[in-house]
């Protein structure tokens, strides 16, 4: 079965209740693997904004990449995300980081996601859960992707275990 990663994050509100709203909702389009601990980050790109919560989630899906990226919309929606500016504060933002070893690129998706090598709140939970996981673009691992990613901001782990309930079978 296809295995994706998915970055979650949020910076409105109950931050830590959209998240493990989004993660159950997880749980209908998929198998959810592993859990990366939970970080706290200051914002990357438009500064002006509350600090984010991020983490990411690995799962295995039947969904095809489109598919999967409608379903991860609607869960946007049902868990509470309001329509803002693109780089505006969000209750809840779902990027499909990889889908397998797939490169694809389209006008509303684009895999790899374009940025995630430059964004450590990505490269940092996903590090400790798959530090081994290749880009489809050039074979680099993750782990070494973190190693030469220079995004200053800061980033600090909050807690390991704040999905408890998270694998089930
Ligand atoms: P952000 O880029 O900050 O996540 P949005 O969540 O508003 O902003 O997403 C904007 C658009 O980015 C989505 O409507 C989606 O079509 C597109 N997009 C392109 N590639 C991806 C991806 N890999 N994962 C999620 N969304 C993507
Ligand atoms: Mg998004």
């Amino acid at each position: 079965m296809p295995e994706a990663v998915i970055a979650i994050g949020s910076n409105v509100g109950n931050r830590l209740s959209y998240l493990r709203k989004a993660v159950d909702q997880l749980h209908s389009i998929g198998k959810v693997l592993s859990v990366a601990p939970l970080y706290e980050t200051t914002p990357y790109g438009f500064k002006e904004q509350p600090d984010f919560l991020n983490s990411v989630i690995l799962m295995q899906t039947t969904l095809f990449p489109h598919d999967l990226l409608q379903r991860l919309k609607d869960i946007e929606t049902a868990v509470g995300r309001k329509k803002r500016e693109k780089w505006g504060p969000r209750e809840i933002d779902l990027d499909i980081i990889f889908y397998d070893n797939l490169s694809l690129h389209s006008a509303d998706l684009t895999i790899p996601h374009p940025d995630f090598r430059n964004r450590r709140f990505v490269l940092k939970p996903l590090n400790d859960i798959a530090p081994q996981w290749k880009s489809p673009l050039d074979g680099e691992t993750v782990s070494e992707m973190l190693d030469k990613c220079i995004d200053e901001t800061i980033i600090e782990m909050l807690e390991s275990d704040w999905y408890p309930d998270g694998i089930k079978i």
